[in-house]
């Protein structure tokens, strides 16, 4: 995609980014093809039944993959729970594991899980106006614990890339659930990491 004037310099209006824009197409992950990262298989293969609905969306504007430009776009997260669990993105390490990146929260309540190889995490809140720094070798995955859309802004170095694998295979340590309405870290019973 190439819409945006990446060597000259371009504005962009990201309110229109919420689902209005018609400048760029979104990535759709529907709950049948993220119902693995949730630990209650059987609510979420129910759900899927009933209606296969829409977990997130994502605006990549598609900047050059050089170290040297800067990955923008943004993250749209819809209310909802599987079980007792928030909607939540997959998450993901990037390839270049040395990425810092940072969100900007526009919309919405919810989180961030961060997590490292080495098994340090942490959670932090998103609302509208919060930013977040996530730091060199942190995965991180947005949640979304209020009853509104959760809007963000990511910007990260252009040749960062994602790698979802590694989440998609051992999971996260924690998740983040509703205990009575708040949000709770728990142990992922389904996690397969050894660290
Ligand atoms: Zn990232």
């Amino acid at each position: 995609m190439s819409n945006f004037e990446w060597n000259k310099g371009f504005t962009i209006d990201f309110s229109l980014l919420t689902g209005l824009s018609t400048k760029a197409e979104s990535s759709k992950r529907y709950l049948s093809k993220v119902a693995s990262m949730f630990y209650d298989t059987e609510a979420a293969a129910k759900m899927i039944e009933a209606d296969d609905e829409l977990v997130y969306e994502f605006y990549e504007l598609g900047a050059p993959e050089n170290a040297g430009d800067l990955a923008i776009g943004s993250s749209i997260l819809y209310p909802g729970k599987v079980g007792d669990e928030y909607f939540m993105t997959k998450g993901h390490f990037h390839t270049i594991l040395e990425t810092a990146e940072t969100y900007y929260c526009l919309q919405g309540r919810g989180g961030m899980i961060l997590e490292n190889p080495e098994g340090d995490y942490s959670f932090h809140e998103l609302t509208p106006g919060v930013a977040i720094y996530v730091p060199q070798r942190y995965a991180h995955r947005s949640i979304n614990t209020g009853s509104e859309t959760l809007v963000t802004f990511f910007a990260f170095r252009g040749d960062a890339g994602h790698d979802y694998g590694t989440i998609e295979t051992k999971g996260y340590r924690k998740l983040v659930v509703d205990r009575g309405g708040v949000p709770t870290l728990i142990d992922n019973p389904k996690w397969e990491g050894t660290v």
